[in-house]
């Protein structure tokens, strides 16, 4: 076929004026309050499947096998997400139902499918989760792996921890919790030892799809001497060495450890939304305190990580992290009046979102929309208390369970200067001529962003030089005298 003979027919053909007044309507206020009133359709949100959160967990431990009960388009997307993402192989295995198991059941899909995988891929630890169309014919995976094992598809002493997540009801967040928890129950199970203290800090990141902020907060534990098991430990996983050595299962938390866990000295969870059944597991269940805090964005937040390990662990802040904080401190009085004053679109997680708004606040940008897909009342009150904190949250709005088509209608009727998102905003920036700061997950349009460390000091100075000479080369490249200021 040529060229001429493939252009795509329209279903419809529509004058050039009836396009034009169409693109200039879709800017207004009164399409706004439209797109607003929208209840039974979502456009473009920004979140992604529960299982991909599940598989995202998985890949956090040693020798472990994410096993997707689905079908295979659902579990072709989560594993090109992560690749593309991260750039590296993300294995997954999955027993690919077709319409005969919508119809019978996946009973025999899943059967088949585990027994292959053990055998080709020989795992430590098979990580089960379930795509939409199973759990909408209600196939019951308990009962799955039971009678697994009962046909001794499944060798004794191998895990098999699973997690249900429906899509339908959920984000990738909460797949990551699901299956994060049951990992976690499942391998401690009868390991707790009255009065032993393992002397360790359980340190979970939650779901973050940049492994140098993961690799930033086992520093920082390095740096205090606080022993430490980073609980589903992607670091490794998704930033492996290219070395000519194909490793299936490089990385993750091992097994021992994570066993070992529930006799730790403390465990920190760094995302209150994607770990929240996790934590009510570990509060009930492990030895030492737990507690939920932010993650580590800007100053303010980084130190009262630091001072929390300190006083957990008795150890004090060391000079080096000092001198850190120090050069931060420079950096944000040096560049902040760049971003000073200037206003912000962010999209993303709860957690995400939580922490780029406290870092605009802290350098005095405005966060003036914040728009979160999936998002319950309770987080809509914790953002506003901390707009409520800083004179530079007056007048912000949060949007909670609203798309990026909302988003877009905000930003053409109340410009920003910028947004901060994943990839899936470029749209949005595009149609409002503004720059997109690529933060969260996913990030398919540029590579290595999850290479350079966003929380903590060295994450406070990375984020405002990013923002800052954005905005310097903007202003370089539409300076329309020719004999502008070198310095700005
Ligand atoms: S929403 Fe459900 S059916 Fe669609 S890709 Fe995600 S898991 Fe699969």
């Amino acid at each position: 076929m040529n060229a001429e003979a493939a252009v795509a027919k329209p279903m419809t053909t529509h004058s050039p004026e009836e396009i034009e007044r169409v693109a200039e309507w879709i800017n207004t206020e009164e399409y706004k309050e439209k797109n607003f009133a929208r209840e039974a359709l979502v456009v473009n949100p920004a979140h992604m499947c529960q299982p991909l959160g599940a598989q995202m967990v998985a890949h956090g431990f040693e020798k472990t096998m994410p096993f997707i009960h689905g079908s295979q388009g659902c579990v072709s997307y989560f594993r090109s997400t992560f690749t593309r993402h991260f750039r590296e192989p993300a294995s997954a295995a999955a027993d690919a139902m077709t319409e005969d198991g919508a119809v019978f059941g996946g009973q025999a899909n899943f059967f088949e499918g585990v027994e292959n995988t053990i055998a080709l891929y020989k795992p430590k630890m098979l990580a089960i989760y379930t795509t939409c169309m199973p759990e909408v014919i209600g196939d019951d995976l308990n009962a799955y792996v039971k009678n697994a094992r009962a046909r001794d598809l499944i060798p004794e002493g191998l895990p098999t921890p699973y997690a249900n997540t429906p899509s339908f009801n959920g984000s990738h967040i909460h797949g990551y919790d699901a299956m994060l928890k049951n990992i976690l129950q499942y391998l401690t199970e009868g390991k707790k030892v009255a009065g032993k203290c393992t002397g360790k800090l359980n340190l979970i990141p939650g779901f973050d799809g940049n492994t140098a902020n993961l690799r930033e907060y086992k520093r920082y534990c390095e740096l205090m001497e606080i022993p430490c098991t980073m609980l589903a430990d992607i670091s490794e996983t998704f930033d492996s060495v290219c070395d000519g050595t194909y490793r299936p299962y490089p990385g993750g938390t091992k097994l021992e450890d994570t066993a070992e866990s529930i006799n730790g000295k403390a465990t920190i969870s760094l995302q209150k939304y994607s770990t929240s059944t996790t934590m009510k597991f570990i509060s009930a269940e492990f030895a030492g305190e737990s507690l939920t805090m932010p993650m580590p964005f800007g100053i303010k937040a980084t130190d009262a990580f630091l001072l929390k390990l300190s006083e957990l662990f008795d150890k004090p802040v060391p000079e080096a992290l000092k001198a850190e904080r120090g050069r931060a401190v420079d950096a944000i009085t040096d560049g902040h009046q760049y971003i000073h004053g200037k206003k912000f679109a962010v999209v993303g997680d709860p957690d995400y979102l939580l922490g780029i708004v406290t870092f605009l606040l802290e350098t005095g940008a405005i966060p003036k929309h914040i728009v979160c897909s999936r998002a319950t009342k309770k987080f809509q009150q914790e953002i506003q208390a901390l707009l409520d904190s800083s004179p530079f949250g007056e007048g912000c709005g949060i949007y909670i369970n609203k798309d990026l088509w909302h988003l877009r209608s905000l930003l053409m009727t109340d410009p920003c200067d910028a947004i901060i998102g994943d990839t899936h905003a470029k749209w949005a920036a595009r149609d409002a001529k503004i720059p997109l700061f690529r933060v969260g997950m996913p990030i398919l349009d540029r590579i290595n962003l999850h290479r350079t460390p966003i929380i903590g000091y060295n994450g406070a100075i990375n984020l405002l030089t990013q923002i800052a000479n954005k905005f310097l080369d903007i202003k370089d490249e539409t300076c329309e005298d020719p004999w502008f200021e070198m310095m700005r």
